[in-house]
């Protein structure tokens, strides 16, 4: 595996000691994701097809601040493959070889430390607003109204008015908006490990730009795990701390990319010439993957 960095951010030399808190040193052990050697192959005999191979990494659980990791890679390069994995979801779950650990365990089901957000807006038709953001809290006993007080809070977070759209369906919604809804309905359960699937892939970018600026402000509030896929390089470069780039398929990771934490909003920082600088390193990586067999 290689890694490039952003020439502001040059590797330290291999015999620096690496500063550790003693915070740091405690919870070190913890890894929130590991992947170890993790191979995995659909179906079986002539039909058996292997999406992912020997793929192996760790996100660490950093004090006060989780990571924010994107993968790139091309199409059917097993993106998703690792995230629903990491879910727990059938039938990526379980891997056909290696050790995919969460919280340094194997991971068994889906868990409510875990949250999902796709592409596709994933909320219920039948539910209001507030309905569907409550509807993770009404499984697991809470109160009518306490969830409905949450719900409320969580509208007003993800910037949707309360008065006017609690009621509607979401039918009667924008694509944005329904990605708020989906946004907030995963968030207001608090999982520790968010994964998200082309969460913006389908809004324009006017509304991609403020759905990110909104994922970067809750994101820092909760202090989460969040994976996250996108075949935008500028969203990823934005959004990440550390990028993830797979390989063709089979999927393996083949560079991980520590990348500045996001300071400004999308808009502004995504013109930033230090910005379009690693955006173009990123794409010169992306685009030898992807290019002719
Ligand atoms: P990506 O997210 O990078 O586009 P996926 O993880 O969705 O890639 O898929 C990786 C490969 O595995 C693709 O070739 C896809 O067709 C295949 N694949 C995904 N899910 C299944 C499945 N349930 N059964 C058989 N093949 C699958």
């Amino acid at each position: 595996m290689s890694s490039i960095l952003p020439n502001e951010a040059a590797p330290a030399p291999a015999e620096a000691v690496p500063v550790v808190s003693p915070a740091t040193a405690k919870r070190a052990h913890t890894h929130v994701v590991e992947f170890r050697d993790v191979t995995k192959t659909y179906g079986e005999g002539p039909n058996a097809y292997t999406a992912i191979r020997n793929v192996s990494f760790i996100v660490d659980d950093r004090p006060d601040h989780g990571e924010f990791v994107p993968i790139l890679g091309p199409s059917g390069c097993g993106k998703s493959t690792i995230l629903r994995m990491i879910a727990g979801l059938s039938p990526q779950h379980p891997p056909t070889s290696g050790d995919a650990l969460v919280f340094g365990k194997p991971v068994q089901t889906a868990g409510a430390d875990r949250g999902m957000v796709f592409q596709d807006y994933t909320s219920f038709d039948h539910l209001s607003v507030v309905d569907n953001i409550a509807f993770g809290l009404e499984c697991r006993g809470v109160s009518l109204k306490d969830r409905r007080e949450q719900a409320m809070h969580w509208i007003e977070k993800v910037g949707l008015n309360k008065d006017v759209d609690a009621v509607k369906y979401p039918h009667q919604l924008s694509g944005g908006m329904r990605q708020r809804v989906a946004i907030a309905r995963t968030l207001i359960l608090q999982p520790r490990i968010i994964l998200m699937d082309e969460p913006f892939g389908a809004l324009d970018p006017g509304t991609r730009y403020a759905m990110q600026d909104l994922l970067v402000k809750l994101w820092r509030e909760q202090q989460a795990t969040v994976f996250f896929i996108t075949h935008s390089i500028e969203e990823a470069v934005y959004l990440g701390d550390r990028l993830l780039i797979m390989s063709r398929a089979p999927g393996t990771i083949l560079h991980e990319i520590p990348i500045p934490a996001a300071e400004r909003p999308a808009r502004d920082a995504q013109r930033d010439p230090e910005f379009l600088g690693m955006v173009f390193k990123v794409r010169d990586i992306v685009d030898e993957l992807e290019g002719p067999v």
